[in-house]
């Protein structure tokens, strides 16, 4: 696979060493870097357009600002790319006009992942190829009383993940869901603090949940989470409102699903509390986890 990198600023750089020092040097044809300064709008995007693109056949945009994101798949485009990856990490950086530009003009399949590290594969097979190493993080972990060894088998795009899996070797597997928390804000997590009204939560938080069940699901430990009284739950007089506003479920995951009852899943759900007070019922309450191991 042949892959183009689009980059702005400091988010750009740190996704583009991740991709070279993660499985993908080989596979980069061309770098074209913008500063953070360039203004948002742009007169004539394509004066920004290099004269010679090589070809390729995946165009990667991270860290780009509103029209800049043109430049990159006009790139894609010029490129003879089939596929586009364009990220977004802020709530008003890809606005959705400007995402229905950028589908009437590349005629390929294009992913919008929001955040980068919400990027699961989806049947598009050069989206895939880059999709099985960096996007959703997935661990693998072997621990006793202590964690023993961290497998990264998926990262965060930005490498967010390979720095929290060196940090959790050691500690003990019922910490670890926020010790991970904690060295996403170290590393530093740059998504936005601003809430989007998409998710009704930042894309800060989405990620902090993402890395956190990545650690759950790996040591079977699910740390605090939700969980429905089936007693008390009304889903059908309600329509099941905790689903609607979960900020997970709108990431189009399982989180909250829908039965006689709902149910949360303790490994996805972020225990951002959104559920428990829109629950009519009081049906939802936060606890902590149980060692789901045995
Ligand atoms: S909001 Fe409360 S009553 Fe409604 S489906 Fe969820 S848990 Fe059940
Ligand atoms: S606490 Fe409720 S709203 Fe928040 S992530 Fe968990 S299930 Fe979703």
């Amino acid at each position: 696979m042949r892959i183009i990198m689009v980059s702005g600023g400091e988010y750009g750089k740190r996704v583009v060493n991740t991709v070279a020092e993660h499985g993908f040097a080989s596979s980069m044809v061309a770098v074209f870097e913008y500063p953070d300064e360039t203004p948002e709008f742009l007169d004539d995007p394509s004066s920004l357009v290099p004269e010679s693109v090589s070809d390729a056949d995946l165009t990667v945009a991270a860290g780009l600002r509103g029209d800049l994101n043109l430049v990159a798949a006009e790139i894609a485009a010029k490129s003879g790319a089939e596929s586009l990856i364009i990220e977004s990490h802020t709530p008003t950086q890809l606005p959705d006009g400007l995402k229905n530009e950028i589908k009437s003009m590349f005629r390929g399949r294009i992913a919008f992942p929001v955040p980068f590290c919400s990027l699961e594969p989806s049947g598009d097979r050069y989206i895939d190829e880059f999709a099985e190493r960096l996007g959703r993080p997935l661990l693998e972990i072997r621990s006793g009383a202590r964690i023993g060894s961290v497998r990264v088998k998926r990262s965060a795009p930005c490498g967010s993940t390979f720095y929290i899996a060196d940090e959790l070797s050691g500690s003990a597997p019922e910490d670890a869901e926020i010790l991970a928390g904690e060295k996403l804000h170290n590393y530093p997590c740059l998504a936005s603090m601003d809430t989007d009204p998409g998710f009704g939560d930042t894309h800060l938080h989405i990620a902090g949940y993402l890395t956190r069940e990545a650690v759950k699901r790996a040591t079977g430990i699910p740390g605090a989470h939700g969980v429905v009284d089936p007693e008390v739950c009304q889903g059908y007089e309600c329509g099941f409102l905790c689903r609607d506003v979960c900020p997970l479920v709108r990431l189009s995951h399982d989180t909250v699903t829908m039965g006689e009852h709902a149910v949360i899943d303790p490994f996805s759900c972020g225990a951002c509390g959104r559920c428990v007070k829109e629950c009519p019922y009081g049906a939802i309450e936060l606890i902590e986890g149980q060692d789901y191991r045995s």
